[in-house]
Formats: C-alpha cells, sequence, structure tokens
C-alpha cells in the first residue's frame, strides 16, 4: 500500500452526533471513516473490512466497549486491530486500566481533542500503512520467490522432458499394475504404437506369448524386494506383428515410505543384432548341413532340418528332375514336430501349378516369393486353406538356382505370432538357396560319380567277361594243337587241325571285333569319330555281310534271308556301314531264337533304307529307346553276353551320316531294326570296283599273292612274336626279310644293307624312335624316302594315319595271312613299275 491510499477507520458510538462529530473530525480524503452504532455490528464489520484503527465508546447499551474489544481481539482476524477506547471526562481510571488489559493501544477523553484525536489516528493510520507496506512487499518477496522456484522447476522439468523424450532408449513408466503411464517416442517407434495405443495397454499386452511368465515373474521378484531391478533379452510383439527382441531393465520407484510407486522400464531394440545372430546361426547349420553328406537325400533333410527353428516353423525343400522341369519330384519337409511334417506333406503344400507357395510360385518368375502377411495377401482359396489349416502366418519362397537353371525351391513357413517376414527375411533365405545350390549340385555331381563308378565297375566285368569268353576255347584249341603236335598217340588228321585252326581265328576275330568296339566308343567319347566318305554300293556290301553270317546263322537255326532292290549307291563311309549292319544281324542271331532273320535294302524319298527283322525275344517298349545308349541292355541277367555297345556306336555312325536308326518290337515277337541315311549325295556307279588304295578308302580284300623269289622286306616292329610270325610267313613265300625292332634301329640297318628294300613293313607304336618319327627321318634322305611303307597299326581305323604319313598300304592288326601278303605283294608290284631302286650305297 502506498503513503496516499485509503484506509478504513472505525467509529463505534451509540449516539449518532458524536459518531458524526468524529467523522468531521477525521475528515481527509484518505481516510474512510465507518460509522457504526453498537459493539455487535461493529463485530460485523471488523469480519468485512479490514480497518487501520477503531474508535470505540466505551459506553453503549447492551454490549459496551469493553465487551466488544474482548471480542474483536479474541477473533484472529481482528486481533492486530488497534482500538482507542472513547471514555467520558471524569470516568473511572480502573476502567482506563481495564481498557488497556484488554489490548486497547489508547484512550481519548470526550469531549475529543480534534488536534488530539487526528494525531492519535495518524499514529494509527501510519503505523497500519507501514505494516500493510511491509506485508505488500513481503508478499511480492513471496510471490518472486514463488515465480522464480516455478521458472527453475519448470526449465528442470523440460530438461527431464528432453531427457525423457531424447533419450537412445525406449522408456516407459509403468504403474504398479502393470498399465503404461508414460512412455517416450522411441518407446514408441521400438514397439511401433503411437503413444494414445500405448496408455491403453498394459506393458503383459506387448510381451511375446512365450515370454509373458518371464516377465511377470521379473516384476513380481521387484515388487517383492527379492532383487533390485531387471535386466534381460526379451521378446515383444510389434503393432504390425512382427516379434522385436529387446534389451529390458526394470526397475521400481518407491514412494518416500518405501511404498512402490512405479515401474521404470528402459528398451532397446535388439532384433537387428538378434536377427544377425540367428542368420549366423541357422547359416552355419545350413553350411555344416551341406558338408555333413554328399548323399542327395540326406542333404535335402539337413538343409530343412538346419532352418527350423531359427527362421522358419516350416520348411519345405522341393527339388525337380531337370528333364521334368514342371513339377517338383522330391518334396523334403521338416518341422520341430514330426507329426507337422506329416501334416505338411499329406495337405500337399504347393502341388498346385498357380500356388503362390512354394516351388509353382518361383518357377516362372523366376524370382523369390514372399507373403509378409497371410491374412492381408490375396490368395487362391486353396492356397489359403492349406495356410490356415497349418496355421501360417507369413510365407517366403526362393528359387534353388543351379548354374543359372531352376533346381527346385526352398520355401520358409512360420506360424508364429511375433513372426512375419520382411526383406530381410528374404535376403537371408537367397543366401540359404545359394548356398544349398552349391551343396545340393555338389551333392548331384557326387551322385553322377557314384552312377558312373557303378556304371564303369559293371561295364568292366561285363567287359571282361567278354573278353575272355572267346580267349577260353582259343587257349583250348590251342593246347589241343600243341599237345598233338608234341606226342605221337594225340596225332590229328589234317581235317582235324584244319577245323581247329578256323576255330581259333574266329576268336580271335571276335576278340579284335571287341576290341574295336571298345576304340570305337573311346573315339566317339573324346569326338574323334571320323568317317571317310566315298561313293559305294551298298547292296552288295549288305550280300558280303549276310554272307559273312551265313555258317553263324545256320549254327543258331536261323533262316537268314536278304532282300534288295537293286544296287543302292550313295556316298558314305563303306566300311562304318558295313559294320552297322553286322551289329544288327550279330544282334539278330543272337537275339533272334532260331527264328528267321530278313535283311532288306533299298531306297525310299530318297534315303536309303535298311533293315533287319527278327522274330526272336523282342525288346520291352521301355527299354526301347534307352538301348542306344552307351552301355546300356535290355537283357540284363537273361544270359545273354555282349557290352551293350554294339547299337550305340551304329547310332553314332548312322547319326555322323545324317541318318536315324530306330526299333519297333514286341516281346516274345521279334524285332525290327530300320537304318535310314539320307541318299543325298547319291551317285550311280555303274559297277564300283573295289580297289587295294589307300586314297579310296576300299576295304582290303584278301586274295592270293603272287610268287616272289627276289623281293626283299624291311620288317620295323617292337614285338618280337609278331616281328617273328610275319617274318618267317614272308620268308615262306620266297620274301628276303630283315627286321628292325625300333626307327632308330632301322635307319641304321638300311645303312647297312646293300641294296634297298621293295617294301618297309613298319609298325606305329615303338619305342626310341616310333613309326611316325621313322617316316621323317626316312622322307629326310634321298636314298631312302622313295622306298614304300606299309603302315601295321592297332588302331580300329589306321586308315587316317596311314594317309598323313603318307604310306602306300595298311594293315590292321590282327590280319589274316592273305590280307598281308596281298598289301605286300601290290605294293612290291607298283614299286617296281616305277623308278628302279638304286643301291643304297
Ligand atoms: P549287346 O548286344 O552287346 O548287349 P547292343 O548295343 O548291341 O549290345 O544291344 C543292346 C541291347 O539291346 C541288348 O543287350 C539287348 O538287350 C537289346 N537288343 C539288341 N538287339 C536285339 C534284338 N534283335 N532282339 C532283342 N533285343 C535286342
Amino acid at each position: 500500500m502506498s503513503p496516499g491510499m485509503t484506509v478504513n477507520i472505525l467509529v463505534v458510538d451509540d449516539r449518532p452526533e458524536n459518531a458524526l462529530a468524529i467523522k468531521a473530525v477525521l475528515d481527509d480524503p484518505t481516510y474512510n471513516v465507518v460509522t457504526v452504532s453498537s459493539g455487535a455490528e461493529a463485530l460485523r464489520r471488523v469480519l468485512k473490512q479490514e480497518f487501520a484503527v477503531i474508535l470505540l465508546d466505551v459506553l453503549m447499551p447492551s454490549m459496551d466497549g469493553f465487551e466488544t474489544a474482548r471480542l474483536i481481539f479474541e477473533r484472529e482476524a481482528s486481533r492486530h486491530i488497534p482500538i482507542i477506547f472513547l471514555t467520558a471526562l471524569g470516568s473511572d481510571v480502573s476502567s482506563i486500566y481495564r481498557g488497556y488489559r484488554l489490548g486497547a493501544v489508547d484512550y481519548l477523553i470526550k469531549p475529543i481533542e480534534p488536534d488530539i484525536v487526528r494525531a492519535k489516528v495518524a499514529v494509527f493510520v501510519d503505523l497500519f500503512r507501514k505494516t500493510q507496506q511491509i506485508r505488500l512487499q513481503e508478499e511480492r518477496l513471496r510471490d518472486a520467490e514463488r515465480l522464480r522456484g516455478e521458472a527453475a522447476l519448470r526449465e528442470r522439468e523440460a530438461e527431464y522432458e528432453a531427457t525423457f523424450e531424447k533419450a537412445a532408449a525406449g522408456i516407459a513408466h509403468v504403474g504398479i499394475d502393470g498399465r503404461c503411464l508414460r512412455v517416450n517416442q522411441k518407446f514408441c517407434d521400438i514397439l511401433g504404437f503411437t503413444r494414445q495405443e500405448l496408455l491403453q495397454l498394459r506393458l503383459g499386452d506387448l510381451s511375446h506369448e512365450g515370454d509373458v511368465s518371464g516377465h511377470a515373474n521379473a516384476f513380481r521378484h521387484i515388487l517383492s524386494g527379492a532383487i533390485e531391478s531387471f535386466r534381460g533379452e526379451e521378446r515383444f510383439v510389434r503393432k504390425d506383428g512382427r516379434t522385436a527382441w529387446i534389451d529390458l531393465t526394470v526397475s521400481l520407484l518407491r514412494e518416500e515410505g518405501g511404498v512402490p510407486k512405479r515401474f521404470i522400464v528402459v528398451v532397446e531394440d535388439a532384433t537387428e543384432r538378434k536377427h544377425a545372430e540367428t542368420r549366423q546361426r541357422a547359416l552355419s547349420h545350413v553350411s555344416e548341413a551341406l558338408l555333413n553328406s554328399l548323399d542327395l537325400d540326406a542333404t535335402l533333410k539337413g538343409l530343412a532340418r538346419a532352418a527350423v527353428p531359427d527362421l522358419a516353423d516350416y520348411c519345405m525343400v522341393e527339388t525337380i528332375d531337370p528333364a521334368l522341369p514342371k513339377r517338383p519330384v522330391s518334396v523334403t519337409v521338416a518341422h520341430v514336430d514330426p507329426e507337422q511334417e506329416e501334416r505338411l506333406r499329406n495337405l500337399r503344400l504347393g502341388t498346385s501349378a498357380h500356388s503362390e507357395i512354394g516351388f509353382a510360385a518361383v518357377l516362372a518368375t523366376r524370382e523369390p516369393r514372399l507373403i509378409e502377411g497371410v491374412v492381408s495377401a490375396k490368395l487362391s482359396s486353396a492356397d489359403a486353406a492349406l495356410l490356415s489349416a497349418l496355421d501360417v502366418r507369413s510365407v517366403v519362397t526362393v528359387p534353388l538356382k543351379v548354374r543359372g537353371t531352376i533346381a527346385g525351391a526352398i520355401t520358409l513357413l512360420s506360424s508364429a505370432i511375433g513372426r512375419r517376414y520382411g526383406q530381410q527375411d528374404l535376403s537371408l533365405a537367397e543366401e540359404l538357396s545359394h548356398r544349398a545350390a552349391l551343396g545340393i549340385e555338389n551333392a548331384r555331381l557326387y551322385r553322377e560319380a557314384q552312377d558312373a563308378i557303378g556304371v564303369r565297375d559293371e561295364f568292366l566285368s561285363i567287359a571282361s567277361h567278354e573278353l575272355r569268353t572267346p580267349l577260353t576255347p582259343l587257349a583250348l584249341q590251342l593246347q589241343r594243337l600243341m599237345a598233338a603236335h608234341g606226342s605221337e598217340r594225340a596225332a590229328m588228321s589234317h581235317e582235324e587241325v584244319r577245323t581247329m585252326l578256323g576255330r581259333a581265328r574266329d576268336q580271335v576275330s571276335r576278340l579284335s571285333r571287341l576290341i574295336d568296339r571298345l576304340l570305337d566308343v573311346s573315339r566317339i567319347s573324346s569326338g574323334n569319330l571320323t568317317l571317310e566318305f566315298a561313293a559305294a554300293e551298298l547292296s552288295s556290301m549288305a550280300h558280303d555281310v549276310v554272307a559273312r553270317f551265313d555258317a553263324q546263322a545256320k549254327d543258331a537255326g536261323c533262316a537268314l534271308r536278304l532282300a534288295t532292290t537293286g544296287p543302292v549307291v550313295c556316298s558314305c563311309d563303306l566300311l562304318r556301314m558295313d559294320q552297322v549292319l553286322t551289329n544288327l544281324v550279330a544282334n539278330a542271331i543272337k537275339y533272334g531264337r532260331g527264328k528267321p532273320i530278313e535283311v532288306a535294302l533299298g531306297t525310299d524319298h530318297g534315303s536309303v533304307i535298311l533293315s533287319v527283322r527278327d522274330g526272336g525275344i523282342g525288346i520291352p517298349e521301355d527299354k526301347q529307346s534307352i538301348i542306344f545308349e552307351r552301355f546300356e541292355r535290355a537283357t540284363a541277367g537273361g544270359g545273354y553276353g555282349g557290352l551293350g555297345l554294339g547299337l550305340y556306336i551304329a547310332r553314332r555312325l548312322v547319326e555322323a551320316h545324317g541318318g536315324a536308326i530306330h526299333v519297333t518290337s514286341k516281346v516274345d515277337e521279334g524285332s525290327t531294326f530300320t537304318v535310314e541315311i539320307p541318299l543325298q549325295r547319291a551317285e550311280s556307279v555303274a559297277s564300283p570296283t573295289v580297289t587295294h588304295d589307300v586314297a579310296t578308302d576300299a576295304p582290303v580284300k584278301s586274295r592270293l599273292p603272287a610268287l616272289n623269289t627276289c623281293r626283299s622286306v624291311l620288317l620295323i616292329e617292337d614285338d618280337a612274336d609278331i616281328r617273328e610270325s610275319i617274318a618267317s610267313l614272308l620268308e615262306q613265300e620266297g620274301y628276303r626279310v630283315d627286321t628292325a625292332c625300333n626307327g632308330r634301329e632301322a635307319l641304321d640297318r638300311l645303312e647297312q644293307l646293300g641294296s634297298a628294300p621293295d617294301v618297309i613293313l613298319l609298325d606305329l607304336m615303338m619305342p626310341v624312335l616310333d613309326g611316325a618319327g621313322f617316316r621323317s627321318e626316312q622322307e629326310k634322305s634321298p636314298a631312302f624316302a622313295q622306298i614304300p611303307v606299309v603302315v601295321v597299326s592297332g588302331d580300329g581305323n589306321p586308315l587316317p594315319k596311314a594317309k598323313s604319313l603318307g604310306a602306300a598300304g595298311w594293315l590292321k592288326k590282327p590280319f589274316e595271312a592273305g590280307e598281308l601278303l596281298a598289301v605286300v605283294d601290290r605294293v612290291c608290284r607298283e614299286s617296281s613299275a616305277g623308278p628302279l631302286h638304286g643301291p643304297l650305297h
């Protein structure tokens, strides 16, 4: 209150004239003089207003001044108001003392002295004003203090709020009943709820079903004081249904008396770390599973198992047969509960071609397929029904790509409430598929290698059996011949010896055919099969083949007939076509059960048609296409020997001619093999002639040699037995024979000889200096270069080599005596028709 401010002054007097007189005396614009005429009225006013001083008449009817003062002083609100008693002149002094005892501060004697009244009142007014001023200042100070306190509080609160809101961790204040009372933004972000939503929930509502009881226990133990705080790695469920891994810290805030007030819950998102750990663990399990076995089935099983439960509740691995790429051939399923595996298998998940789950879903696009939430995805009713039957909520399918082609698919299915697959799971599944593809490829290669080893072993056992079969009679014939030769008693007739030698020769031919086949197969496999095309007449070739089998067919009881429509001329490798027909006729006799065999040759629409029909055992339908493959046989264990190579070689030879071979057959009724090769290059040749020239590639025909008396041969051969037998045969025929063990020795020999030999018989494979090496040395020497050479080779087809070495003729081991003599004779004649060789020195 400022010094000039209006103050209230109460005047209490039962006589209005007195009261008015005082009011007149106290005439001051800053005074508000209130007059009342009784003590009771004065008490009422005092309650309503604040007065700086009360002027109170002592003598009043009903309630005198003393009584009134006593009541005023009794009241807390008015106790401090100074009272000036008004008393009549000559009043009893004791009444004055009484007034003082009651708390009055002064006296005025009536009739009042205006100046004295004003002076006394002014003192109290001044005191009142000062008191008011002090009070006001105090109030101001208090206000200022309060305001400062409030500002500091606000600042502290703002700081706290900022700390709470901006904390890197999620923080929640949770009531003792578990209800969320306050949450910061990070807490909302981690769990994907809004603040309003969280404030409606209890913390337990956010717990993963697997961790609910763990959480509840932790809170109970903290409340009971058993533990101070709790820290752990727990699962929560985000609003979108995904599981959030949380590093959780819970502590309790208590009131001053120790009464629990609220929980402070701090959450940090550990989902990423947890996923990375899970991914690493699952991938290392997969790698382990893939390393554990090279067996394909075991690998697929191990792979599916390794994905459960870290990555999926169900894992399904489908693989396809590359030959049937439209649907999976093997489906491997894993679930922690084997009964569920059975369910998944029985539900035949993903078997529909239009399914959006499993292999069918990725076959066309070759891209992964993610169904984040099954409920929200628009799935076909079949897929939706399957997934709901399995209680699946999220699915991811990735293709298994092996060397760029789809080899199957991996499907991860999750039925956990909190697990919802996302992009990261998709990447992980792709990594999984990448590793799995490598494992599957390894297992496949291993299986193929095992199969190939099995085939090889089987082939080796069949081959050794087949090779031994002709050796046995051959050895027996030779032993008998040797025995007959060594003892008088066992002497044989000339006829018997001829028969035995004939048989021995047949066995040798059989052996050499077998070896030829093996060589052919190796040539085909290495891509070295070369054909020598020339104009050839096939009808005489067919006659030759049929004639060759005459005796064998008779032995088997088969009537072998050939039907031709006349000469058929085409450009082909005649030897190879002979080989094809030979194979077919040999098979017809072998599997023909003594029934008639018909060979037919003709032309049709620009093709040569060659067929061999028998009435034998026939071939089951499912085997008819495979018998043309390597080592494939339709009669395994049927008592028929064979390598399973004849038809394979025949097919490859026919295909090399631009043709095809096929079979029609019925079991127990017989088979017809038909060869077709194009006639495009067909030429009309009046009378094809058989020559012995390397250049024309005609077969060497056996014929008797002309008599030789003075011809000389240099035989270069490393095998002593072959050297010995060829030399003695030629000498028997009147040739002079010199020999050498290799090319180097032969060159020395030539130097030593007095005159050049008429012909050189040259083996190709020899130590020190082989046939080719010898030829190049020979060609360098003007003295020897002109000597004609006949190449002798164990190769199935020595013609190309002989040509490349510029040989005048060739022989294929084993050869018959007639063949040897015929070629040596021819070459000798031809060389003698040319310039005569002079002496070497
Ligand atoms: P091999 O006769 O040495 O086993 P091939 O390649 O010549 O080998 O024949 C393959 C298979 O085809 C034979 O094992 C046999 O099962 C079947 N086959 C071939 N020709 C006939 C035929 N004329 N009649 C019945 N089966 C045959």
